[in-house]
């Protein structure tokens, strides 16, 4: 079947007007904006840590060498927005403005000076230090790999709908202590599914062999939980939020319906609740998964030869969202290849790219309608249901 299959390459046209260039003060212009934003968040954070920064994460990180950060970051930002206004007399002058103006209101609010004391914990909290962790940490990562290595050089970091995705990416960043709230009650549930002597014998177990029982267990969950998002029609709608996705890149991985967001956590949390690992195994796991989620998304066209075969690659993963016909309901699997294999799901031309992405039928192009989109379809279901 496949092998009669047209495959074409994709085109992505140069757009000279909106591509990045140095000198212009758009480089610049943006980034003291980005800076000054995140600065001005990182400051309301530092304020009131209690309700805006997650408690699992400040675990992790020290406080105050992050002010240390927030400090230079701070600083760039002011220095890349009065270059900007050097480089531009134009509309680009205005991004450094708004960035200087962000930041000295990060600095008025007191800055990197805010004294760091003990934290209350508290049941809900945004993750603003979550949010802005991710968001430097992946364009570090990510977008420096897409940058060096791109499978469209012509794509643009601000290619369409990019503002769309950096809500998602926010959204789901600042509700992640809803997200966990949700999925510990969620697994609460499976109680009566604990076995002590289980759990034992697993942490006997070597660190990175319960690392590996947790991927293979993760993706099995995540494989059917996938699986049923597209193959039940009362579902669909819901997943092909993330689908709609047309240019994917680092961001656009973070596209999904909130419903989705949440239930995929609640649903991979049972195995990791079950197998009751070393938190040195389940550390490496999560770490894994995070980066993984990003990377299969990127536009990266680095080959990743032989770990094709065992890890899902952005090539495997970029299929799943092709809206050519043999892709259609293929490579469901979000850390290895082995149950697409196993549940004969699984396409891989290797040779090819697919040369679209997104659904066959258009789906609104806001957040707000991507969020109503399911509730819409049920309705209209329902009235052809009635009259029919
Ligand atoms: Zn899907
Ligand atoms: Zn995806």
């Amino acid at each position: 079947m496949d092998s009669e299959y047209d495959y074409k390459p994709r085109t992505v046209s140069k757009n000279v007007d909106k591509e990045f260039r140095l000198g212009e003060g758009r480089i610049s212009g943006f980034c003291s904006l980005f800076l000054g934003i995140l600065s001005l968040l990182a400051v309301i954070a530092y304020l009131y840590p209690s309700m805006l920064t997650t408690t699992e994460l400040r675990k992790i990180y020290d406080a105050e060498q992050l002010q240390q950060v927030l400090k230079y970051g701070m600083y760039t930002s002011i220095v890349l927005g009065i270059l900007t206004f050097l480089l531009n007399k134009g509309a680009y002058k205005y991004l450094g403005i708004s960035g200087i103006l962000f930041t000295a209101v990060a600095f008025l609010l007191g800055g990197y000076r805010i004294p760091v004391g003990p934290v209350e914990p508290a049941a809900l909290s945004l993750g603003i230090d979550w949010l802005i962790l991710a968001f430097l940490g992946s364009i570090f990562i990510f977008l420096s790999l897409e940058k060096l290595f791109p499978k469209y050089r012509n794509q643009l970091i601000m290619r369409p709908e990019w503002d769309v995705d950096l809500f998602y990416f926010s959204f789901n960043h600042l509700a992640i202590s809803a997200i966990l709230v949700f999925a510990n009650y969620h697994v609460s549930h499976f109680d009566w599914a604990v076995s002590a002597s289980f759990q034992e014998n697993i942490r006997s177990i070597p660190t990175i062999v319960q690392f590996v029982v947790i991927v293979i267990s993760a993706d099995f969950v995540l494989y059917w939980e996938h699986r049923a998002y597209h193959e039940f029609t009362v579902l669909w709608p819901i997943h092909a939020v993330h689908h709609s996705i047309e240019n994917i890149d680092w961001l656009a991985g973070s596209r999904g319906h909130f419903v989705q967001v949440f239930s995929e956590r609640a649903m991979v949390m049972i195995p990791l609740y079950l197998l009751g690992v070393d938190q040195a195994a389940l550390n490496i796991y999560v770490t894994f998964a995070a980066l993984q989620a990003v990377l299969i998304h990127c536009n990266l066209g680095i080959s990743f030869g032989p770990l094709n075969y065992i890890l899902v690659t952005p090539q495997f993963h970029h299929w799943h969202h092709s809206s050519e016909k043999p892709a259609i309901d293929t490579n469901y699997s979000a850390h290895t290849v082995l149950f697409d294999r196993l549940f004969k799901t699984y396409h891989f031309p290797k040779q090819h790219w697919p040369a679209s992405y997104g659904t066959t039928q258009r789906l609104p192009r806001t957040v707000i309608g991507q969020t109503l989109y399911p509730l819409k379809v049920w309705l209209k279901r329902l009235k052809t249901k009635h009259t029919a």
